[in-house]
């Protein structure tokens, strides 16, 4: 079968997969203090439609399928949709991007399930703050997460998160970045993107990957470049001493949309083809509407030839998302 090309020539190999827009934290860079309005139960697509939409995805040669959300691990029984997942033809790596606050008790089923790779969402190692920022008392039940996912060697890497905002993310850079010296995590540091629900984003609030990297340099020392794949999103570094990694994933001061290979697929089945479409493609429309797998991939290819360029966060006259991000998947 033909590859999934867009109209300026990438290649699409990967999909975001959201299975809920419901969260348990409220992040002040995603999410309204009081929530959102959830989307209802018959809206999501069920755990056999994202199987099936996956098994057409992975014949068109989209082989790396994250699960992500809201919070995925509120969704009940996520384990069953990884062995689903994890036992897909031509699905080759299937990960997960967490708040982390249920994955002590979830980290074991979902590693039985078949995930190998996990994203976890830490903001700051100190209690006040992690709560000032996710609204939350929960780091404590996140490290417990991130401690019984390290209990699962099959999980590799174990990745952690943290998206930068300016005048919050300076005081925790050290500490987060002495994660990754102690612990063989891939700490990575994402600037905060205009997707946040209550529209507070202004260019002020980035913190650059370079400012945070001067920060981590004053503090531990010069950082060692080491080689990324061309379709990542992260510049990657090691400390001279530190068993860990450190990421950079700059959209706004470096994007990387000419290397984008990504496409998302939301909770209520819509397809994007950016983070910042104002348009979506309606997969659940098709599929429960007796759409034939051929049927599906015409759909599928049409929208990945209308995939957008670029992001236009840095241009004038910016408009944002149809959606914030807990209700697109991140
Ligand atoms: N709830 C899960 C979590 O927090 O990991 C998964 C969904 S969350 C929307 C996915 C990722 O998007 C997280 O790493 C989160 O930190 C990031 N994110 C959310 N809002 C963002 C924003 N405005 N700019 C940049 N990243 C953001
Ligand atoms: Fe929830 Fe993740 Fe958004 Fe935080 S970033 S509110 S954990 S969806």
């Amino acid at each position: 079968m033909d590859p999934l090309r867009d109209s300026w020539g990438r290649e699409i190999k990967s999909v975001r997969v959201s299975v809920t827009d419901k969260c348990n934290f409220r992040c002040t860079y995603c999410m309204p203090a009081e929530g959102l309005q959830w989307l209802g139960r018959e809206e999501i697509l069920t755990f056999e439609e994202i199987a099936r939409l996956v098994g057409v995805l992975a014949r068109l040669g989209v082989d790396e399928v994250r699960l992500t959300g809201g919070e995925p691990l509120v969704r009940r029984d996520l384990p069953l949709l990884v062995e689903m997942l994890a036992q897909t033809e031509g699905v080759r790596d299937l990960s997960l991007t967490t708040n982390g606050i249920l994955l002590d008790r979830l980290a074991g089923p979902l590693v039985s399930a078949g995930l190998r790779r996990i994203n976890v969402s830490l903001d700051s190692l100190n209690h006040v703050r992690f709560a000032e920022i996710t609204r939350r008392d929960a780091l404590d039940a996140v490290l417990r997460g991130l401690e019984e996912a390290e209990r699962h060697p099959e999980l590799n890497p174990i990745k952690v998160n943290c998206v930068a905002v300016k005048g919050f993310t300076e005081t925790e850079v050290p500490a987060l970045a002495d994660l990754a010296r102690r612990k063989p995590y891939v700490v990575r540091f994402i600037e905060f993107m205009p997707l946040d629900a209550d529209e507070a984003w202004r260019e002020d609030d980035v913190l650059t990957g370079a400012e945070i990297r001067a920060i981590v340099e004053e503090c531990y020392g010069p950082l060692l470049e080491l080689p990324a794949k061309a379709s990542s999103t992260a510049r990657r570094f090691r400390f001279a001493d530190g068993v860990g990694e450190l990421g950079f994933v700059n959209p706004v001061s470096e994007p990387f949309c000419s290397n984008c290979d990504r496409i998302r697929v939301t909770a209520d089945g819509q397809l994007r083809t950016c983070l910042f479409s104002r348009r979506e493609w309606d997969l659940k429309a098709a599929l429960r509407g007796g759409a034939s797998d051929d049927e599906l991939i015409r759909l599928i290819r049409f929208a990945v030839q209308h995939k957008e360029l670029k992001h236009r966060i840095n241009d004038p006259g910016f408009v944002r998302a149809s959606r914030s991000m807990s209700q697109i998947g991140g």
